[in-house]
């Protein structure tokens, strides 16, 4: 089987490059962590020292990093993918960036004979454990039926929703509807046990009424009411990121986004709480506090 080259090991891409090793593929990685290439290593991976090392050695390359400069910095900074890669070689960068970034970087790799799909992820850590993410493609569709194979080791549900950089507006469109759905939550759930109902009772009664919701049954009932808010898994910061890509890309195509804006200052205050690393259902807790009361079940 052809290498694949995987750049970014974090919390997703290292359970991501897993699968693909599993699913058969021969893998190079790279982290600028050099230890995150380790247990990947004794899977059977390569490491590479630089993502123009990895580029030199494989046709198809994933990225699966933070956020737009670090995209661009590996794309196209000092001993970035563009100093190495070879014609006909395709780039798939699963990282939720800013649309016109992918964009700019598409152009720049097409001057090369490069392609390029945008892929970003929904669903989570949980999911890219599982090989079960929802993933949204923009770019050519014959270059997506040509990496189809390599999508489906990680993921279940695979969307191709058009050109260049139409999988990041995807991905920034369900985000906006986690983070306004989990902020307004926050206050909803604050009031009902601040003005006396218990917890269990509350989340139990909800759960059946039309206010019911996906975030409700996960991210409230998985860590909120267990208190679990981890880190290192898509923290408060990662989501006023993907708030931050949504309010750009509104202001620039003038679509007034009011509740993603509100969601933002709530996730602001959530960081400025000191909840920034934790996994971004925290954004409850400075409400929380104010109120002098948990969203906790009490059951063992
Ligand atoms: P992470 O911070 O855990 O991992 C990113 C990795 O990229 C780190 O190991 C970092 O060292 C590496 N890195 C950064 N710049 C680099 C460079 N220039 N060269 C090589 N390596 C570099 O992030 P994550 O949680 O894995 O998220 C990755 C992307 O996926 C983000 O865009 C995030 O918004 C998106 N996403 C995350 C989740 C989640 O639940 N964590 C869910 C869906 C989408």
């Amino acid at each position: 089987m052809e290498k694949i080259g995987f750049i970014g090991l974090g919390a997703m891409g290292k359970p991501m490059a897993n699968n693909l090793i599993k699913k058969g593929f021969s893998l190079i990685v790279f982290d600028l962590f050099s230890e995150r290439m380790g247990p990947l290593k004794v899977l059977g991976a390569e490491g590479a020292k630089s993502c123009k090392e990895v580029a030199e050695g494989c046709p198809t390359i994933i990225t699966m990093l933070p956020s737009s400069p670090d995209v661009k910095e590996a794309v196209l900074g000092k001993d970035g993918l563009i100093e190495g890669v070879r014609k006909g070689s395709t780039l798939i960068d699963m990282s939720t960036i800013d649309p016109i970034m992918t964009q700019k970087i598409a152009v720049a790799l097409k001057e090369k004979g490069v392609e390029m799909l945008d892929a970003p992820v929904a669903r989570g850590v949980p999911a890219a454990i599982e090989g079960t993410l929802v993933i949204y493609v923009g770019g050519v569709k014959g270059v997506f039926e040509k990496c189809r194979s390599i999508l489906e080791a990680m993921g279940t549900d695979i969307y191709h929703v058009g050109d260049i950089g139409s999988g990041e507006v995807c991905k920034i469109v369900n985000n906006i509807m986690v983070a306004t759905t989990t902020a307004a939550l926050a206050e909803s759930m604050v009031l009902g046990v601040k003005a006396g109902v218990h917890p269990d009772v509350l989340f139990e009664a909800l759960s059946s009424g039309s206010g019911n919701s996906f975030v409700l049954q996960n991210h409230y009932k998985n860590h909120v009411m267990k208190g679990r808010f981890e880190e290192e898994v898509f923290p408060v910061d990662y989501m006023l990121k993907d708030l931050g890509l949504a309010l750009s890309t509104g202001a620039a195509l003038r679509v007034p986004l009011h509740f993603a804006a509100l969601a933002a200052q709530h996730y602001i205050l959530a960081g400025a709480s000191g909840e920034s690393k934790r996994y971004h259902p925290a954004v409850i807790r400075p409400f929380e506090k104010l109120a002098g009361v948990e969203v906790r079940s009490k059951k063992k």
